[in-house]
């Protein structure tokens, strides 16, 4: 099998190039066009990147590719939300949703296939860990947005797609390598060109890893945060019993002085008699406060068999209130695609009991 060339950083091409004995000369130069070829124009066929001889992409082809992962299904939500389900070179199966909004537009992107975590309102949670997506899996996921999108070599204002959300399967911190190479690769100017800020990692909060990302990458984070007391928090996020709240808020105020212009959005699902209470609401003001923050407030997206319900309207807006007086934005987010179960791990698992209904393995 081919092995695809999305992915490669600029350090990999070279050392690629070196392998089919370039001069040292022409090593830098080359390497610029052929990431150019790849993370700017977009190319799918290695022949489309003329910059270099006839010869060398004849050779180049023989081993590597641009070709993108098959969409195994596309789903488009009356709000304009797009769900794409990717089917991996070994069969798994991952999920991306692009999110258009007023003059902008995310992609939340997927880290793994399954998930460690656990999370006990989290549909994702109750799939098991299949394993990480490479740097080149994590970057196929906006390539194929983009090449969707229409969205190659336009300026940045211009942009369908003008930011990226590591929001959707898996934990991308527990795949640091791959992820940081991929996020490497979208802020660099030659190539895709996001600014860091653009780009928003999200994480049940694996506090060493915060502390690399931040002295690293430097990347807008969002922290699950859901609960403001231990005992809750680790019914609701376990990792929380291995890294808990106070050290989480400690390493998050070390991030936010690494990175002292960016605010840190703080994620919390919002479930009734669970963590919505107006005490909550006030301790949560308090624990975060010193830290330049935001709180999104997301209402629950209820999945069959689950135990919670989403919080009532008229105590969301209460909450989200208190938050405001307090001084910090506290939006409440607003159900997108929900008629084509666009929220965490929905399709896979639709996909997959499909697959098992045509096994006659189950019963729906
Ligand atoms: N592991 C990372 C990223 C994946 S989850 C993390 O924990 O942040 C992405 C976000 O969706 C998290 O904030 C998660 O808590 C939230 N989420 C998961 N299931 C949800 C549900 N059923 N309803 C609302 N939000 C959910």
């Amino acid at each position: 099998m081919k092995k695809s060339l999305i992915g490669y950083s600029r350090n990999d091409i070279g050392d690629l190039l070196l392998s089919y004995g370039i001069s040292e000369n022409h090593l830098k130069m080359r390497t610029a066009q052929i990431f150019h070829g790849i993370y700017y124009r977009g190319f799918q066929q290695i022949d489309k990147i003329t910059t270099i001889s006839k010869n060398f992409r004849e050779e180049l082809n023989k081993h590597f590719t641009l070709e993108r992962v098959e969409i195994k299904k596309e789903l488009v939500s009356k709000d304009g939300t797009k769900k794409w389900l990717l089917c991996l070179r070994d069969k798994n199966e991952i999920e991306t949703v692009y999110i258009p909004e007023k003059n902008r537009g995310s992609l939340c992107i997927s880290s793994q296939v399954g998930c460690t975590l656990k999370c006990s309102f989290c549909h994702t949670g109750t799939m098991p860990l299949v394993r990480n997506l490479t740097a080149s899996e994590i970057l196929t996921q906006v390539f194929l947005a983009k090449d969707k999108l229409n969205d190659w070599q336009k300026k940045n204002e211009n942009r369908k797609l003008s930011n990226v959300i590591l929001m959707g399967m898996g934990e991308p911190l527990y795949n640091y390598e791959e992820v940081s190479k991929a996020i490497k690769i979208l802020i660099d100017p030659e190539g895709i060109n996001f600014s860091r800020r653009k780009i928003t990692l999200s994480t049940a909060g694996i506090v060493p890893m915060i502390d690399r990302l931040g002295e690293e990458i430097g990347i807008s984070l969002a922290i699950s945060l859901h609960a403001v007391k231990d005992d809750i928090r680790n019914q609701l996020v376990p990792i929380n019993k291995k890294y808990p709240i106070k050290e989480l808020l400690h390493s998050l105020k070390k991030y936010a002085q690494f990175n002292s212009s960016r605010k840190i959005t703080f994620e919390y699902v919002m479930l009734k008699d669970i963590n919505d209470s107006v005490s909550d609401a006030r301790e949560l003001c308090r624990i975060i406060s010193g830290i330049p923050a935001k709180v999104n407030l997301i209402p629950f997206n209820p999945w069959p068999f689950n135990k919670y319900q989403c919080s009532d309207q008229k105590k969301i807006r209460a909450f989200s209130e208190i938050i405001n007086n307090a001084g910090y934005s506290s939006p409440i987010r607003k159900p997108r695609g929900r008629d084509i179960m666009a929220a965490c791990g929905q399709l896979i698992s639709d996909s997959k009991r499909k697959n098992k209904r045509e096994q006659g393995s189950i019963n729906i």
